[in-house]
């Protein structure tokens, strides 16, 4: 940086990395020595940018809300603007002066092609754009097999992410931010209306989570500390609820995956080891799944495996809403569906079992399924989403195969033996004999009246038979596989 232009602003254009430590780019804006302009902008306009989901609305609007205040205690304001980002930007550095750019990168087809043309802007007038790494701890097009091509299957994936070393230790927040003191023009964030109003769903989500850097940094440090030790023997049992729940901060940037790799692997000793390892590889399927995206822009709408392009998907409004609102009669299924509906998220274990559901007992595509996750999770995540839909519908990359189908009878006894999740989110079954709670239409007459369940008035009746389905989802597999005439 030359002394000349020090006075001149540089555009520090937040994204998804809503956090002030171990944020390269904001650390590269502090030490240029130039007055900053932080800047987010919200931009649904853009070719290939997906909008993004009400409850992850509701998210951004607290952890902008928490960000702006972060930002203004070193005396910084944070400018919305709206619109395409090309416009934005360009408007920006015209309002500021400003003679520099910087950002974190971000692997979304669409997204890249915003931040080439941006920093095209820049160079074509000499002027500086850079972007750094950070959401992602090793850059998705850097993971490649031995013959230069990107990695289909999570394991050898894994290895490699292993050999490539152990990730950069953690930036420390700037000690000082120089802001940019001349007035900018900007949106409210009331002005982007991401607050549901009617009706309000979101009562329920916001006494479950608080948006933003300072509670990001306190639940990971509060699981570090505490849960995270019996992560591997307690992560599949929804009913304890014993997953670190980070996804939302990690999926909106409000604290780094370095810090928490480091932080995982700086406390561990003998007895966790084990715990924390696993913990580690969950994070590197978080990064796998960008590698996908970045590899098949079209994750989220085209099968990765196109031997699926013929599958006889049903369609069948009814179904879809039944599991939509949690009422298949299912009863793990039904948990789930709430659990999302009232919580913003769900457990991991159920995220599979009602996606296996959803594709293989009702036939339905499963980007019917991706949409509805897409629309309702607060960690609705561009990569780990229809990622993580296509290895459950067998379409995917190192998937579970098509016909390996998930029994929710036996899945419910298995991850939910004590009905404890189960009695939670579906609270009309809570009298019923916990032996019964997983299919409660084999409970005798006489248990569901004590109860106080009719079966098919307060709680539905299954909508499928399990067998039933199980036969109908093989024979469509087989179906799709015979050539067309
Ligand atoms: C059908 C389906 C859809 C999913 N959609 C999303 C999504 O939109 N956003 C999302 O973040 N995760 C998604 N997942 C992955 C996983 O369910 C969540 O990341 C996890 O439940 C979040 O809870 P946690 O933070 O307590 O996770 P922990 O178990 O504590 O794991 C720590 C972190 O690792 C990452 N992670 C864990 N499991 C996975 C995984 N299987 N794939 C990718 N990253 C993972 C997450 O960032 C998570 O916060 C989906 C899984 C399925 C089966």
């Amino acid at each position: 940086m030359t002394k000349e232009n020090s006075n001149t602003p540089i555009i520090m254009w937040f994204r998804q990395d809503l956090r002030i430590h171990d944020n390269p780019a904001l650390n590269h804006a502090a030490s240029s020595g130039k007055p900053i302009v932080a800047v987010f902008i919200h931009d649904e306009i853009s070719p290939n940018i997906r909008p993004m989901g009400a409850a992850q609305k509701w998210w951004l609007h607290h952890s902008l809300e928490s960000h702006a205040n972060e930002l203004e205690t070193r005396g910084c304001k944070l400018i919305l603007k709206s619109g395409a980002a090309t416009d934005a930007i360009a408007q920006l550095k015209t309002e500021t002066g400003a003679d520099a750019i910087c950002w974190n990168r971000r692997y979304g087809d669409g997204e890249q092609s915003v931040d080439a043309d941006i920093k095209q802007m820049f160079k074509d007038e000499g002027l500086e754009a850079k972007s750094f790494a950070g959401h992602l701890m090793h850059e998705p097009s850097l993971v490649r097999t031995g013959s230069d091509m990107p990695y289909r299957v999570y394991t050898p994936f894994w290895k490699k992410f292993c050999e490539m070393g152990p990730p950069r230790a953690p930036y420390p927040a700037p000690e000082q931010l120089k802001p940019h003191q001349d007035q900018v023009s900007s949106d409210t964030l009331e002005d982007w209306k991401f607050l549901p109003t009617k009706p309000d769903w979101s009562k329920t989500i916001a006494e479950q989570w608080t948006p933003g850097e300072s509670a990001a940094t306190e639940r990971a440090k509060a699981y570090m500390a505490a849960d995270l030790r019996a992560y591997d023997t307690a992560r599949d049992l929804p009913g304890p609820d014993r997953t670190s729940k980070l996804s939302p901060h990690l999926r909106f940037g409000e604290i780094s995956p370095y810090t928490l790799w480091h932080q995982c692997h700086d406390q561990r000793h003998t007895a966790d080891a084990k715990a924390r390892e696993v913990w580690a590889k969950e994070l590197v399927w978080r990064e796998f799944s960008y590698h996908l995206l970045q590899e098949w822009p079209h994750l989220r709408s085209e099968n990765f495996n196109p031997k699926f392009d013929n599958f006889p998907w049903d369609r069948n409004e009814a179904a879809l809403e039944a599991w939509q609102r949690g009422q298949t009669g299912y009863p793990i299924v039904d948990a789930g569906m709430r659990q999302l509906w009232k919580t913003g998220w769900m457990h991991n274990r159920v995220r599979m079992i009602v996606g296996s559901f959803l594709v293989k007992h009702l036939l339905l595509d499963w980007r019917e399924g991706e949409s509805w996750f897409w629309d309702t999770l607060v960690d609705g995540d561009p990569a780990a989403n229809p990622a993580q839909w296509q290895w459950v519908a067998g379409t995917g990359a190192d998937a579970a195969p098509y016909f390996r189908i998930f029994n929710p009878i036996l899945q419910a006894e298995k991850f939910d033996k004590d009905g404890s999740y189960i009695k939670r989110y579906v609270p009309e079954l809570s009298d019923l004999p916990t032996q019964y709670l997983a299919a409660p239409w084999d409970a005798p007459a006489t248990e569901l009246k004590k109860a106080g369940i009719v079966l098919g008035e307060t709680y539905p009746k299954p909508i499928v038979d399990h067998k039933e389905a199980r036969e109908r989802a093989l024979a469509a597999l087989q179906a799709s596989k015979e050539p067309k005439e």
